[in-house]
């Protein structure tokens, strides 16, 4: 097995962080100096190394490429006033991920090259870590199919690679959001739990449709009924109804069970707040909304944390709401922010120094 932190590494001769500029950093558009992989071939995980961020060759019949056996996580590190860096809740994504290969048929990907790669590939990569409020390092571990073969099975082999990047910070315009009633997301049975390409490329339709016509995302329906409400695109979604937080529940495997959205739960719980987790219908939306009882609407997730909806379409009725007035989720926002930059001093062991 591989021991932790004695990853080899060679080293890039020439840095691209004079090439970053930090000033405008946006998303995904910077990639560091070094990634990480490793190979999972004869039922074993080999080539465990870090080296320069570069293009990898493969043959056209690259399994993945036909039959998406893929999955991914996303993450962030973000350093504090003092310089030091901490990786939000590295465990739950590494657990998540394993519960996604178990899913696609794929094999579990150890804690020493998930958690102790990342951890040497950040600190190698340090300097390319934003230190402004809200500014983080997006941190990007995948396992793909890599078998060179055209038959339809799990493949025999698979390739986890991290990749990071600086990010700026999120500002998220109010979204506006359209109830989905013609495409679904995910089928309980289905892999809508499971963090994997296949579930954006089948979303891809509906979200250029949804911004043909103005809107942002698009807010999924359970498949069988299109009934009960389930997320936004890469977002949970959650509701403050009266003066209680109201989120979909994860029970039939529908809907990705986000780090963002469980880190709220806990953390309205502890600020006071009555959170459900529950079946959440359109109809009982549309008639909160009537009696004046939807106060606040907002989508969580790693990339913006916290994004408030502005306006909600279902069938003819809009339902708008006024984003200023949701003290309560942008108080939150705040919190977690903070959290995230280390100015709590981690009551809830969320962070991870590197
Ligand atoms: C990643 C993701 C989320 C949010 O999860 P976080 O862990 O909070 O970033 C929500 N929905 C989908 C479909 C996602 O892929």
């Amino acid at each position: 097995m591989v021991e932790a932190m004695s990853i080899p590494v060679t080293k890039t001769g020439h840095s691209n962080l004079d090439k970053v500029d930090f000033k405008h950093l946006g998303f995904g558009k910077y990639f560091s100096d070094h990634m990480l992989e490793a190979d999972y071939v004869n039922g074993e995980w080999t080539n465990v190394n870090i080296r320069p961020y570069q293009a990898l060759g493969f043959l056209p019949a690259l399994s993945v490429l036909h039959y998406s056996q893929t999955i991914f996580e996303g993450q962030k590190a973000h350093k504090d006033e003092k310089g030091n860096i901490h990786i939000f809740r590295p465990h739950e994504n590494w657990k998540r991920m394993n519960r996604s290969a178990e899913r696609l048929a794929m094999p579990q990907v150890p804690e020493e090259i998930f958690i102790d790669g990342m951890k040497q590939l950040i600190e190698l990569d340090k300097d390319f870590i934003p230190s402004g409020y809200d500014e983080s390092l997006y941190i990007r571990p995948f396992l793909f199919a890599t078998e060179e073969t055209l038959g339809v099975k799990e493949s025999s082999s698979y390739k986890f690679l991290i990749i990071t990047g600086p990010v700026g910070s999120y500002f998220s315009a109010p979204a506006r959001i359209y109830v989905e009633e013609k495409y679904t997301r995910a089928a309980p049975g289905g892999t809508g739990a499971a963090k994997t390409g296949g579930n954006y490329a089948a979303s891809l339709l509906s979200s250029a449709e949804a911004k043909k016509q103005g809107y942002d995302q698009v807010l999924w329906m359970d498949a069988l009924e299109h009934k009960y409400v389930q997320e936004v695109g890469a977002m949970n979604i959650m509701f403050m109804i009266g003066d209680t937080i109201v989120t979909p529940d994860l029970t039939d495997g529908t809907i990705l069970n986000g780090i963002t959205r469980m880190s709220l739960i806990e953390a309205f719980e502890e600020k006071g707040y009555k959170v459900e987790e529950r079946k959440v219908s359109i109809d009982e939306l549309v008639e909160a909304y009537r009696t004046g009882q939807l106060k606040e609407v907002f989508g969580c997730g790693t990339a913006a944390t916290i994004s408030h909806v502005k306006e909600l379409k279902y069938k003819d009725l809009v339902m708008e709401f006024d984003v200023d007035s949701m003290k309560v989720s942008a108080d939150m926002k705040k919190y977690l922010l903070d959290y995230k930059e280390n100015l709590h001093g981690d009551p809830h062991g969320w962070l991870e120094k590197v």
